[in-house]
């Protein structure tokens, strides 16, 4: 274990179960990250590796086949995956969501169905809100679904889906107006559908079409596709809970967890970016010295220590916080906002003390500059941190009188 970023408080399951992750990402991670990421290759090696350390069922109820563990715990080991490569992290996130929704808004016979092969990783999720014309402003999604008899046709397009190919079950938020008289609030007229389909790309279901990978700046290895619904039929059986008009409170039930998840990817890779710069900074030397002599190198050494440690804290507060039962939406906000803004902070400083080898395609960093960017947007933008935030604050805080 490193001097950084220690957890105190955690049972010897907990401690334990991280320490293998830990283990797990040197050994079978590290290793074979940037090759395979310069090569935009899904970790298929990797992945099975994780199911059977048993991590697509870690927060799954242990009656369901799952390990039953609180979500610090999963959020640590997402820590610990991030610190290795991001993208790997990127795999397990969105089917945790899914798994997360359907234990806490699915119907039992979903439950049954879905969760036991979800906690052996047979079946993989997806997490679809985002569409071409739309992110931040869930409220003017226009996909939509009618009814027809006991199905629901689904129609529209969906952007940015995370594991879209390699998925196959897809929680999809689309606006349902059967029951819901117009003039309804569109958080209120929501509906999240359970779309089963196979891996891959193409038709994957009659009325389901998935185009192919979109090509990205960084993260890589993970595939991110877009969705499109044309007629796609969906049995009743299949809306999320059984009730249509409550998709947007389950995702963002599920962003909530997520975004604990964002800032704990936030903080592995910042980690990952310290251990690069204090290991370069006593390696190269200038004017005589290792770079790590010169006090400019140790401020810059000093700052990036600091962010670790205090991203850390926040994301353990924000999970310990959803662990006790209570609403975490601020403090989930705070780790995401800030973790993300610091790792970003503290891979550029590792980039800047590897002088012109941080540009090469040779050096680790090069691949965490390239992936850092993307914890900005994730799971809702800083923008979008900074107004629940905001909100929540003012609400906390209302003058009395
Ligand atoms: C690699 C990747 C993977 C993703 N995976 C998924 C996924 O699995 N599922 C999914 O549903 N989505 C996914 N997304 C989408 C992601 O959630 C959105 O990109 C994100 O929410 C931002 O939305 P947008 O891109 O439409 O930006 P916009 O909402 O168009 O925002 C553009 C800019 O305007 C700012 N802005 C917007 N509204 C306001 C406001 N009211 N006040 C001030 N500033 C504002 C934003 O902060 C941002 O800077 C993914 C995105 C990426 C890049």
């Amino acid at each position: 274990m490193s001097r950084l970023a220690q957890t105190h408080g955690l049972t010897d399951i907990q401690q334990e179960i991280v320490s293998t992750v830990r283990d797990f990402v040197d050994k079978e991670i590290i290793p074979v990250a940037t090759e395979l990421e310069h090569r935009d290759e899904y970790p298929q090696q990797i992945v099975d590796g994780l199911k059977e350390l048993g991590l697509f069922g870690l927060m799954i109820p242990e009656e369901y086949g799952g390990l039953g563990e609180s979500l610090l715990t999963y959020a640590l080991c997402v820590e610990e995956i991030a610190r290795g490569w991001m993208s790997v992290s990127g795999i397990i996130n969105t089917h945790f969501i899914v798994a997360y929704m359907l234990k806490q808004h699915g119907t039992q016979e979903q439950k049954d169905h879905f969760l036991p092969k979800m906690a052996l990783g047979e079946i993989r999720g997806a997490f679809s809100m985002s569409e071409p014309a739309l992110g931040s402003d869930v409220s003017a999604i226009t996909s939509k679904a009618v009814k027809d008899g006991d199905e629901y046709v689904l129609t529209g397009q969906k952007m940015w889906l995370t594991n879209g190919g390699t998925s196959s079950l897809v929680a999809v938020l689309v606006r349902s107006d059967e029951g819901h008289p117009e003039g309804t609030a569109p958080h209120k007229s929501m509906t999240t559908f359970l779309v089963e389909k196979e891996p891959g790309f193409g038709e994957v279901r009659p009325g389901l079409t998935i185009p192919g990978k979109i090509d990205k700046m960084g993260y890589k290895g993970v595939d991110t596709t877009e969705l499109i619904m044309d007629g796609l039929r969906i049995p009743a059986d299949r809306v999320l809970g059984g009730v249509t008009g409550r998709g947007f409170y389950h995702m963002m039930d599920g962003v909530e967890v997520g975004r604990v998840n964002v800032a704990a990817r936030g903080c592995g890779v910042a980690q990952r970016a310290f251990e690069l710069g204090v290991s370069y900074a006593q390696q190269r030397h200038t004017f005589g010295k290792p770079i790590a002599q010169h006090q400019a190198i140790q401020f810059k050494l000093a700052e990036m220590a600091t962010k670790v440690e205090a991203a850390h804290a926040m994301m353990v507060n924000a999970a310990r916080k959803k662990d006790s039962g209570e609403r975490n939406d601020l403090e989930a906000g705070m780790a995401k906002y800030l973790a993300s803004e610091y790792c970003k902070e503290v891979v550029e400083d590792a980039f800047r003390i590897h002088g012109g080898y941080g540009f090469s395609k040779e050096y680790e960093i090069e691949r965490l500059y390239r992936e850092a960017p993307m914890l900005l947007i994730g799971e809702g933008t800083a923008e979008i941190q900074k107004m629940i935030i905001g909100r929540r604050l003012l609400e906390e805080y209302r003058l009395q009188g």
